[in-house]
């Protein structure tokens, strides 16, 4: 397959028994190519920097050793940083379910939630922290949690940890971290300008490993693009979800207003529909990724806080329903289908005057993105 090589098993890679067990229970029968390249190199204690294609396990890749390394009873020795609180409440439960047959506990430390059971989940000792740099700075702030026994850092889609928006607190976060600590950085997309930055933050003998070759997106996803005029997207919208009555689509708009829109009007049109932005209230944006998860929705209207990290099983198709201005985004929204060697669609709405966006990212992407005609000679999918 793209994304498995059946010769590597998990036995060989160096893993204790305890977090063999949770792989089996996870039903991992064996490791992605990116698992197999970057769970030695972090067990070996190195700096590393990981880049792989959009859904192809790149959580277990920097959790297992995480999991098997952690030594019970020293609290917070690791730490893992997301650009948003759903990433980091997915981390931790995979890690807990990983880890079920380790001692090793994590606790989210995200904002918009309860800060109590947060701190006292800290109290008890937890091993490893998933969060987001705003609330761990909060804590950070109010001496609750502490960066003396840290021994490894990673930042989880470094690309965008690394932006304007966070490195600031990254820098804080990582300057605060006094002692022999090792860093690993991961994402889909690490240009070499974001591969320069991040050196800049580890040990110079930092590796970076990828299993990125041709295209950067998986050759599961089926990408095509129609050419439609603004005001006639609503109506394009319409058209495919009816033809091609898909499980579960995310349509992703640029602003919160457009999402809100979008969400009210298929509300409208009697489809099973939520939306996520983030205006919302923390409450809201967790119920609406339970329903997700439990596959209850059809539709999920989304701006880019969704673009990101979230492994939602039943999403067969992307609709690109706003073109993303940057290349890299698209990567990511797409990537929220085809996930773990499964099939899934993701087509983008393109204005007459946005021809050279598409072009950029077909440059980005390295992938042909087939045009699509709307009215005349249209063909369900298959
Ligand atoms: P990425 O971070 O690379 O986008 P994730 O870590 O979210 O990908 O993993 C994508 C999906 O693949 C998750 O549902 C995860 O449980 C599953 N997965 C990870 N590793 C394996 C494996 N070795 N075998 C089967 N499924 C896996
Ligand atoms: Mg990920």
């Amino acid at each position: 397959s793209e994304i498995f090589d059946t010769s590597n098993t998990f036995e060989d890679l160096g893993l204790r028994n305890s977090v063999l067990k949770g792989i089996e229970k996870m039903g991992f029968q064996h490791p992605t190519d990116i698992q197999a390249l970057l769970i030695p190199a972090v067990l070996s204690g190195r700096d590393v920097i990981g880049q792989a294609k959009t859904g192809t396990g790149k959580t277990a890749a920097f959790g297992l050793p995480l999991l098997h390394m952690c030594e019970q009873g020293v609290p917070m020795q690791a730490l893992i940083l997301t650009p948003t609180r759903e990433l980091a409440a997915q981390i931790c439960s995979e890690l807990d379910q990983l880890g079920e047959f380790t001692p090793i506990r994590s606790v989210s430390i995200i904002g918009g939630m309860s800060m109590r059971k947060q701190q006292q989940a800290i109290e008890e000792g937890v091993e490893i922290i998933v969060g987001t740099p705003g609330r761990v700075m909060d804590l950070y702030g109010r001496k609750q949690i502490n960066f003396k026994n840290m021994k490894h850092v990673v930042l989880d889609e470094v690309d965008r940890m690394l932006d304007i928006g966070f490195r600031d607190d990254i820098r804080k976060i990582l300057s605060n971290v006094r002692c022999e600590h090792q860093t690993v950085f991961v994402s889909a997309t690490i240009d070499p300008e974001i591969e320069r930055l991040s050196r800049s933050f580890m040990k110079n003998d930092a590796e970076k490993l990828s299993t990125v070759s041709g295209s950067l997106t998986v050759d599961m996803v089926d990408q095509k693009y129609y050419t439609v005029e603004g005001w006639d997207k609503r109506r394009l919208l319409m058209h495919i979800l009816k033809h091609e009555d898909p499980e579960t689509t995310v349509v992703f708009c640029k602003t919160k207003a457009t999402v809100q829109k979008i969400a009210d009007y298929l509300r409208g049109r009697k489809f099973d529909v939520r939306e996520i932005h983030g205006d919302l209230r923390q409450k809201k944006r967790n119920s609406v990724m339970n329903s997700m998860r439990e596959g209850k929705v059809q539709v999920l209207v989304a701006s880019d806080l969704a673009a990101r990290g979230l492994d939602v099983e039943h999403i067969t198709h992307v609709l690109n329903y706003d073109l993303p201005e940057d290349p890299e985004i698209y990567v990511h929204r797409i990537g929220r289908t085809a996930r773990a060697g499964r099939r899934g669609f993701a087509w983008s709405f393109v204005t007459p005057e946005q021809g050279q966006l598409l072009t950029n990212i077909e440059i980005l992407t390295g992938a042909h993105i087939e045009k699509l005609e709307f009215d005349e000679g249209f063909k369900p999918g298959p």
